[in-house]
Parts: structure tokens; sequence; C-alpha cells
């Protein structure tokens, strides 16, 4: 394997900035551009061809022909499918430094997280690579003495729209098991991160993927997002972002042609702390589940519940943390936290911590903007948080962290799930029983037992209730990008 030398590099060069269709980087139809920020100066960083639904239908045609019986992506073997994702994956670790650099400038994460997304990404790349010819279907004993046969086939042309978050770690969450399935893909990344994608386009040409198989549309959600939606030669959407625009895709998905839809959306997700935990340990884990990617993530552990005999010790500790939390310039060795993605964020959490003052929680640090320049909110912490305040409720997608008392095990677990969304949940505790008593009651696609974020590429991940439809990763992620055939052969009925 290469030996890499991971280099933090405030000057990263961009290269691709226009829209990468039929294995070109082309401008938009229309010419148009629009201008992608730096969330740590608020400043123009570059500026990127924007598509709308010319563009779209462009992608769409590409990609529906690279699906067609006897292109070459259609008559590949699944094997040879796998070695072009690992390579895709190899080219991935080769450029890993400039992922990083163009992730932190776009996105404003600290140079180590974006690191290790891109890590991820990788791993996820090789995981979904070694799946392409292990995806099979069933012989089945049917009825009326015939032969049953099943097989799993991809699904078409999938259009893939996904957040500014966690930029290139989505895009391996939509193409590595879009790819080995068979389909083909016409991604929109999210208008404040798009550069990220572009260049892991690049990247697919080089490792050999055929025309049209990946394409990638940057542009907004209402022009390039919404053609993607309705277009009727895509039969699948995969979506991750808001709940709000979670249902919106999934009506207009309804409405063009019953396009098949998966969705992972937000949550407000609970992480319990029993009294029985290591404090230290226990207060780390809490920090972690709410600050990591400056609480920009759909399962942050935003409502720590802990067991009343330790909260206030809990909240004592949790603040000596958060203070020493250093804020400021992503590429900085030391920084734990960069700004938030833009000031419409930077805003939207402000508003939620003035709510959270006037509903009366008690705010222990932070609670304000940070720096003159950027879009930096200070590490929050409230304590003396009730169920009913908006900041118990509302998926704030920023640092602050509300920390929630409660006496037992049942009520916590009754207090957990009444939410309308159920993407993630965490307990912190020694006791066997309390902890899969809670793993089981809850209402949550993935249950963390003293750890929290603990996502994998083998392990499936996705939402209750209003958090989403389907799941992504694991074997679980390649079902919405498949359809079961059934044959059936007539036997004859003698011998
Ligand atoms: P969003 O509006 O849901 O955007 C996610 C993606 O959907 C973006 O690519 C967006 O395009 C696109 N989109 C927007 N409107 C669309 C439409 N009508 N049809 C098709 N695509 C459309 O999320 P956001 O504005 O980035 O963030 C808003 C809130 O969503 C956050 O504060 C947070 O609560 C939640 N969120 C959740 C996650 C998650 O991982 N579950 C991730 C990000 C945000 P544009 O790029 O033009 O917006
Ligand atoms: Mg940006």
């Amino acid at each position: 394997m290469f030996q890499l030398t991971i280099m933090a590099n405030p000057n990263q060069e961009i290269i691709y900035k226009k829209l990468f269709i039929n294995n070109e980087f082309v401008d938009a139809q229309s010419g148009k551009t629009f201008v992608t920020l730096n969330p740590q100066t608020g400043k123009p960083l570059a500026e990127v061809a924007e598509a709308d639904k010319a563009d779209v239908d462009l992608a769409v045609k590409a990609a529906k022909k690279a699906f067609e019986r006897g292109s070459a992506w259609r008559d590949m073997d699944a094997s040879q499918r796998g070695r072009l994702i690992n390579k895709l994956a190899d080219l991935i670790e080769q450029h890993k430094s400039a992922l990083a650099n163009l992730e932190v400038l776009d996105n404003g994460k600290p140079f180590a997280e974006a690191d290790f997304d891109i890590q991820c990404a990788i791993d996820t790349f090789r995981y979904y690579a070694g799946w392409c010819d292990k995806i099979h279907g069933n012989t089945i004993p049917a009825d009326g003495g015939s032969l049953a046969i099943t097989s799993k086939e991809p699904i078409g042309v999938v259009g893939q729209i996904i957040p500014w978050n966690y930029p290139t770690l989505m895009v391996s969450w939509k193409w590595a098991p879009a790819l080995a399935a068979g389909c083909t893909i016409v991604l929109k990344p999210a208008e404040q991160t798009p550069l990220s994608a572009l260049y892991a386009a690049a990247l697919t040409k080089q490792a050999g993927f055929p025309s049209g198989v990946i394409n990638v549309v940057p542009g907004f959600g209402e022009t390039a997002g919404h053609a993607l939606v309705i277009h009727p030669d895509v039969r699948k959407v995969a979506f991750t972002g808001s709940t709000e625009i979670g249902r919106l895709i999934a009506e207009n998905a309804a409405k063009s042609n019953l396009k098949k839809v998966s969705l992972e959306l937000g949550g407000k997700s609970p992480l319990v702390v029993m009294q029985d935990v290591d404090l230290d340990e226990a207060v780390e884990i809490a920090h972690n589940a709410v600050f990591a990617n400056h609480g920009q993530c759909c399962c942050a552990g935003t409502r720590t519940f802990v067991q009343e005999t330790i909260y206030d010790a809990f909240v004592a500790k949790s603040v000596e943390l958060t203070r020493k939390r250093k804020v400021g310039n992503p590429f900085a060795d030391d920084t734990l936290q960069g700004p938030q993605i833009d000031a419409e964020s930077q805003q939207k959490i402000l508003k939620y911590i003035e709510l959270g003052n006037k509903q009366g929680a008690k705010l222990e640090c932070g609670g304000n903007k940070w720096g003159n320049e950027g879009f930096f909110v200070e590490p929050t912490i409230f304590s003396n948080v009730t169920d009913n305040m908006t900041i118990a409720q509302e998926e704030i997608f920023g640092p602050v962290q509300s920390v929630i008392k409660f006496k037992t095990l049942d009520e916590v677990i009754e207090r957990a799930n009444k939410t309308s969304y159920g993407l993630a949940a965490g307990i912190l505790t020694k006791n066997i029983d309390w902890a899969l008593t809670f793993a089981r009651a809850v209402e949550a696609g993935s249950v963390w037992i003293n750890c929290y974020d603990a996502v994998t590429p083998q392990t499936p991940f996705g939402g209750y209730k209003q958090s989403g439809h389907g799941r992504e990763l694991g074997e679980d992620g390649l079902e919405p990008y498949t359809e079961t055939k059934t044959i059936l052969v007539k036997l004859p009925t003698k011998n």
C-alpha cells in the first residue's frame, strides 16, 4: 500500500468547479454559476457551475444510456464492478490530503475530522466493493410443481441528494451501495459544499468507471434537486437532510412516477446516563455525542438524560470540559470546533439559545456567537431543561447540549420516546439489564451502549418514525438499490 502523509493546506487549489456529466466536466447549459463560501471567513471560496433542469435532463440521459442493455456497465462482471470500486477507494486514499483540505475550506470542520471522514468514506467503498459479486437471490420450492428463482437486479438510474454536514462521507454512503448493486447515478451535492463531490467525480473517471455511470450536478434544491426528484427516468431517489425537505421529496416523487424513495432525516436523539457510570468517561462520551462536527450531525445525542443522583456533578464536569473546547481556525492542530456551515444556520442556533433562556433553562456556558468573522457559535450547555422546552424538542443542528434530569429507567424510556424522531439513542451504564431493557424499548434505528455515534460501514443506519425510510450501510443498505425478480419455471407434471 501507499505511504501517505496527510498535509493540511489552507491554500489547496480548487480544480473542479464544473458539472460532471458523462465523464466530462462541463459548464451549465445556462452558463450560470453560484458561489460557495468559506464558513471560517464568510468569504467566497469558489464559483461553481449551477445545474438546473436542462443539466439534470442531460445527466439523467447519460445515466440512462449507461444503464441500457448491452452497455459496458450492464455487461460488466460483478467482480469487475468490485475492482472498480476498490480502485476508487485507492485513489481517494492517494488524494486524501486534497479532499480533506477541500472539506475544511468548504465546510469548516477541523482538518483531523475531515481526515477521519475521508477514511470512513474509503472504508465504506471498500466494504461495498466486496458485496458486488455476493448480491444474489434464492431458489424456492414454489407450489404447483414449479421451480422458482429470484434475482436481485439494479433498480436503474438513481437520483441522490445530499447535505453539507459530511460532504465526502455522504458521497460514499450514496455511491458505494448504488454502484455495488449496478445502478447508475446522478448526485446533487449541497449548495454549501459542492467541491469534494466534484473532486471525487474526477477520481471515478480515473478509476475507469464507464461514461454516464456517475454524474454530479451541483446546484440548488428547488431547481436541480427538484428536477431530479420529478424526473420520469429516475427510478429512485436517496435523500439525506431535513425532515421538512424529506417530506416534500416523498410527496413529489410519489406525484411524478411513484419512484422509490429512501430518506435519512433529522433526529433529537437521547443519550441516557445512569448513576453507576464512571463519571469522567460518561461526561466525555456525552460531550462528543453533542459537539462532534459542531453539533451538525443527524444522530447527535442532543438530549442528555442524567440520573438525578449524579446530575449536579455531571453538569459541573461537563461545563469544565466544554469551556476547554478550543474553537477557531479549522486548520490549526488544536482546534476542536470550527464554524457552523452558514450565517442562516448560525442565526438559527442563536435563536434556539435565546428560546432556551426565555423558557427557563439555565445557561451554564457559551450562548453567543464566537469571533468577528465567519459563522462560529460558542459551545453551549443548558441545565434544568424540561421535555416541553423547544430546545429539548427541535433539532438545533448546532453545539448546544441540553442536560435533562430523570429518576428511573422506566420513566426515562418513556420520555426518550416522546419525540417524532427515532434515528439514534444511547445508554451509559455498567448494568447489562438496564442497558438491554433500554435498547429493546427505545424507538430508534441505532442504539449505542457505552459509546455513541458508533457508525460503521458494516452496520445498518437509519430512522424510526420521522427520522426516515429505509437503511443505509451494511447489507440492508443494498436493499433500496435493488429490485427482486421472481422467475418461475413450470416443470413437466410427470417425471
Ligand atoms: P435540506 O434543506 O434538507 O437540504 C439537504 C439537501 O436537499 C440539499 O442538497 C438541498 O439543496 C436539497 N434540497 C432542498 N430543497 C429541495 C427540494 N425542494 N427538492 C430537492 N432537493 C432539495 O437541509 P439544509 O438546508 O442543508 O439544513 C436544514 C436543516 O436540515 C438543518 O438545520 C438540520 O436540522 C437538517 N439537516 C439534517 C441532516 C441530516 O444528516 N439528517 C443534514 C443536514 C441538515 P441545497 O443545497 O440547495 O439546500
Ligand atoms: Mg462552502
